[in-house]
């Protein structure tokens, strides 16, 4: 079986992705695994994106779609199949996956999207605060202090959230991550692979769900 998953920022894809691979024996291809193999192992592309992180750049896409086009390659995708995790992102790596794919005359089986209301997500992710006095972090919906404003370690009252926890980024990275991933699922729910998969529920009924859609 050869899948995507797609979700966005705090979706529950990690995990999904974690139960997909075990369920169904896949290889997981995460961008972050690939590109340190890639280095590590020293492939053609592998050496050209390291020379691009050295001199702190970004890698250019072409580079990025040529580390997963040598990972698709690989023997086990044959054997067993993939679950790419992370990538494409944008829809001109999605074209570029289906010309690799082509390329190796492999089928894309399904796009496996986990759908979560993005003010649900704002809440999930920017609800982490942190006492000021001793570093104890806590989250104002899943783990909050014991008496509200009150740190349950010190005793401290002074809390700060990191801009990145802070609901106005939180948002705006979402916003980024809709944008990209708009156009990949409507390109792929024109070839009638996407499976919508409701991410609100429970970790263990999603996992059910999606089950359900994969056979
Ligand atoms: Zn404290």
């Amino acid at each position: 079986m050869n899948l995507l998953i797609m979700g966005l920022p705090g979706a529950g894809k990690g995990t999904q992705a974690e139960t997909i691979v075990e369920t169904y024996g896949v290889q997981h291809i995460s961008t972050g695994d690939m590109f340190r193999a890639a280095m590590k192992n020293e492939t053609e592309m592998g050496k050209l994106a390291k020379s691009f992180i050295d001199k702190g750049e970004l890698v250019p896409d072409d580079v990025t779609n040529g580390i997963v086009k040598e990972r698709l390659a690989q023997d086990d995708i044959q054997a067993s199949g993939f679950l790419l995790d992370g990538f494409p992102r944008t829809i001109e790596q999605a074209e570029a996956l289906d010309a690799m794919l082509a390329d190796l005359g492999i089928k894309l089986d399904a796009v496996v999207n986990i759908d979560v209301d993005p003010s649900i997500l704002v809440e999930r992710l920017s609800g982490r605060f942190i006492c000021r006095t001793c570093g104890a972090t806590y989250h104002k919906v899943f783990n909050p202090t014991k008496i509200e404003g009150t740190c349950d370690k010190c005793g401290g009252h002074d809390f700060y959230q990191r801009e990145d926890d802070k609901p106005e980024t939180v948002k705006n990275r979402l916003d980024i991550n809709i944008k990209q991933g708009a156009p990949i699922l409507e390109h792929y729910g024109k070839l009638g692979l996407v499976k919508d998969v409701d991410g609100q529920q429970d970790i263990d009924k999603v996992s059910a769900a999606i089950k359900a859609i994969l056979g």
